[in-house]
C-alpha cells in the first residue's frame, strides 16, 4: 500500500473531475474557510501567539491552505509536509512562499496551526485474520491475498504520523485539525478500497494506478496522541463541525454577495455537510496542547 501510493501520488495530481476523486477542498472555498476560522479562532484565544506559522499534512493542490490563509491572515508563515514532486509543483503554483518538509519532525519548533484533511487515509495499514498477517502475494499472473476470514486492521504508519504531530505540538504549542472518513471506535472490518475514475475499483488491480484508502480508526490516533501527551478533543462529524462553525452563515453571506452562484454555493454545502453525501462519513477531531484552548465546533 505504502509503495503503490508513493507511485500514484508521486505521478500525477490525483484530484478533481478530470482525476479519481474529490476532496472536500476542492468542491467549495467554504470548507477551507472555516478550517482557517476554527485555527484562527484558537490562535487567538490562546493568546495570539505572533510567531505562529500554518503547516499542513498532504496539502494536495494547495486549495485548502489558500482559502484558510485567507481567513487566518495571508502574511502566515506556510509549512507544507508532502513527498510528492508533482503535488509539490501545484502547491508551490498556489503558495510561492511556502516550505516544504517530507516528515513532520521537520517543522519548525513554532506553535503551529495544523490541518490534515484526507491524509491519514491514505497512509498504509495492515491487515490480520486471528494471529496471520494477510499478505499479497504472486498467484500465476495475478495478486492474491493470503488469508481470508474477520480481518483486523491496524497502521503503525498512521500511528507513527500522530506521534510526531502529538509531540511537536506538545513541544511547540498549537493546534491540529484531522479531518478524514473513518470510524469513532476500533472495530473489525475490511475497509482497504480502491477508486479510480470516481468509482470503486479492485483493489489488487492496476498496483500505483489507483488511489488505495483505507477507513481511519479515530479511536487509535487518539489514543496514540494522547500517549504523547496532546489533548484530544470528541470526535464530530463533519456535517456537524461545519453547521457548529457557522458554514450556513458563511454561505448565506456569499450568496447575498454573488446571488448568480447561488445554486452552486447550495449545491455545494449539501455536498459538504448532508449525512448522505459528506457530512456523517467524514469526521473531524483535533489534537492541541494541553494549555491550548479546545477548537471551536467540538462541543
Ligand atoms: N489534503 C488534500 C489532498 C488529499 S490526497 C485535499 O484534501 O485535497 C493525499 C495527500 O497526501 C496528497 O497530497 C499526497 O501526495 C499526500 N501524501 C500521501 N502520502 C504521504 C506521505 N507519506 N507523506 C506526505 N504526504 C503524503
Amino acid at each position: 500500500m505504502a509503495a503503490c501510493n508513493a507511485h500514484y501520488y508521486a505521478t500525477r495530481d490525483p484530484l478533481g473531475a478530470s482525476g479519481d476523486f474529490t476532496t472536500a477542498p476542492e468542491i467549495h472555498q467554504l470548507f477551507g474557510e472555516m478550517v482557517g476560522a476554527c485555527l484562527a479562532d484558537c490562535w487567538r484565544r490562546a493568546g495570539a501567539p505572533a510567531d505562529a506559522i500554518y503547516a499542513e499534512l498532504g496539502p494536495g493542490r494547495g486549495t485548502l491552505a489558500a482559502d484558510a490563509l485567507r481567513v487566518i491572515g495571508p502574511r502566515t508563515e506556510v509549512h507544507l509536509i508532502e513527498t510528492s514532486p508533482t503535488l509539490r509543483e501545484a502547491q508551490r503554483a498556489r503558495l510561492p512562499n511556502a516550505t516544504f518538509h517530507d516528515r513532520i519532525e521537520q517543522l519548525p519548533a513554532r506553535p503551529t496551526l495544523l490541518v490534515a484533511n484526507e491524509f491519514f487515509d491514505a497512509l498504509p495499514i495492515r491487515q490480520w485474520v486471528g494471529d496471520e498477517q494477510r499478505l499479497v502475494v504472486l498467484q500465476g499472473d495475478s495478486l492474491a491475498f493470503t488469508a481470508n476470514g474477520l480481518i483486523v486492521e491496524d497502521s503503525p504508519a498512521r500511528e507513527a504520523a500522530v506521534l510526531a504531530l502529538a509531540t511537536h505540538l506538545v513541544r511547540s504549542g498549537g493546534a491540529a485539525l484531522l479531518i478524514d472518513y473513518g470510524h469513532a471506535a476500533s472495530a473489525p472490518g475490511d475497509t482497504l478500497q480502491a477508486v479510480r475514475d470516481h468509482r470503486f475499483a479492485d483493489v489488487l488491480a492496476d498496483p500505483g494506478e489507483q488511489d488505495l484508502t483505507a477507513h481511519v480508526d479515530f479511536q487509535a490516533l487518539a489514543a496514540a496522541a494522547r500517549a504523547a501527551g496532546a489533548a484530544v478533543t470528541a470526535l464530530a462529524t463533519q456535517g456537524d463541525w461545519l453547521r457548529r462553525l457557522g458554514i450556513q452563515q458563511r454561505a448565506d453571506a456569499l450568496i447575498g454577495h454573488h446571488p448568480d452562484r447561488a445554486d452552486d454555493i447550495g449545491s455545494s454545502l449539501a455536498r459538504l455537510t448532508a449525512p448522505d453525501q459528506m457530512g456523517d462519513l467524514f469526521k473531524v477531531m483535533a489534537l492541541h496542547h494541553p494549555d491550548w484552548p479546545i477548537p471551536a465546533g467540538f462541543e
